[in-house]
């Protein structure tokens, strides 16, 4: 059996004809730029988050640091982050001219609110944990830190779409929250894409000024801005497919427990919490992210039985680039991520699997820990 990480074409063939019917509709409507798809979308958007705004934007590290402009952030102000995340995370604040500052994660692999406290300085303005694999950070904790400080509580959920804590979605816990819709995310279109979410009215005008040149609907220039829209029609695109989301989150949910079930009683293996019902995190699986003592061994194996596992983002925890000015020598108190980052790995988790595919994967694993 050959199971690729991730199945970038079936992502189109899924939903082939409607797709094809999508693009010939928009197309033939000339409607490219900020056209009622893009609105009908929002709208759809902010419904299922239940958030009162969401604008399409150009990708999930634009909706970042549009959402960082339209706060004021600028030089000097610091923003604690989780070493568990892009370096689109980090990038983003540093193209606003703010400062990422690192906390630990905690046992659970997300930005620890006990660690992001002994990083407050007088210069800190949010702590930002990333949403990451489809599930919310203790953000309870989070926000009991942030309050007791005059922070603002941030998210980078560009992997957190349907993922909630307590009922609550994420990237919906701050004045602004993120999404990306790179095509390998929950919903990915084809090409980049992203979306900015805010609850708060007044913000919401600024997000709107900031991804449009500054510009109003009627096209006056009431501030600075940048060209950071969604295309109307990858938002025609990815409506159809949140209108398919809750069927995909269910899917994911079914193979995270399949692999948890088959899995678990492996000693050396640390796993993703199982999906519960009812309990205080709704995780969506955007990624099936597991630790292993010996995972380089581990992945040879499944590679050489067909099997594409990746690390997430090369191996390479953002604290550890010195090109950006950071490295092990300044960032040497992160033990939890540092240790993780030895060990993690990915499984595939995507909706193109099939339950023979996951069931081959499983026996695999079994197979390699036997001797
Ligand atoms: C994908 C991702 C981003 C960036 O999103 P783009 O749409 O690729 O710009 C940011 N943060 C995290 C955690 C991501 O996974």
């Amino acid at each position: 059996m050959n199971i690729p990480f991730f199945d970038y074409p079936s992502i189109y063939k899924r939903f082939e004809k409607d797709f094809d019917s999508i693009f010939k509709d928009v197309c033939s409507r000339g409607a490219f730029i900020l056209q009622k798809d893009l609105k009908d979308f929002e709208e759809s958007l902010a419904d299922y988050l239940d958030v009162s705004h969401a604008f399409g934007v150009a990708d999930g590290t634009n909706a970042m640091l549009i959402g960082f402009k339209a706060l004021g952030f600028a030089e000097g102000d610091e923003v604690i982050i989780s070493p568990h995340t892009y370096v689109a995370t980090a990038g983003a604040l540093h193209m606003a001219g703010a400062t990422p500052v690192f906390a630990d994660i905690g046992d659970d692999g997300l930005l620890s609110a006990s660690s992001a406290k002994t990083k407050i300085t007088a210069r800190t303005r949010a702590i930002m944990p990333t949403q990451v694999n489809g599930r919310c950070a203790d953000m309870d904790s989070i926000q009991i830190v942030a309050k007791e400080h005059g922070l603002l509580v941030l998210e980078d959920s560009a992997q957190g779409l349907g993922a909630r804590y307590k009922g609550q979605s994420a990237g919906t816990f701050g004045p602004f929250g993120t999404l990306s819709f790179y095509p390998a995310k929950l919903i990915g279109c084809f090409g980049d894409g992203g979306a900015v979410m805010t609850n708060d009215d007044e913000m919401a005008r600024k997000l709107a000024l900031w991804r449009d040149h500054g510009r109003d609907e009627a096209g006056n220039i009431l501030s600075w801005g940048t060209n950071s829209r969604l295309d109307n029609l990858q938002a025609a695109f990815l409506k159809l497919r949140l209108k398919h989301f809750d069927e995909d989150v269910s899917r994911r949910r079914d193979i995270a427990r399949i692999y948890h079930e088959s899995l678990n009683a492996i000693e050396c293996l640390q796993l993703p919490p199982p999906p519960v019902e009812g309990g205080s995190h709704f995780d969506v699986y955007q990624n099936y992210e597991i630790a292993s003592e010996r995972r380089d061994d581990l992945m040879e194996f499944l590679k050489q039985n067909g099997i594409g596992t990746i690390m997430q983002w090369g191996g390479v925890p953002v604290h550890h680039f010195t090109q950006l000015g950071f490295g092990k020598d300044k960032y040497n108190d992160l033990p939890k991520a540092d240790r993780f980052f030895e060990r993690c790995f990915m499984l595939p988790m995507h909706m193109g699997l099939s339950d023979e595919q996951v069931d081959y994967v499983i026996e695999k694993i079994l197979e390699f820990h036997k001797n």
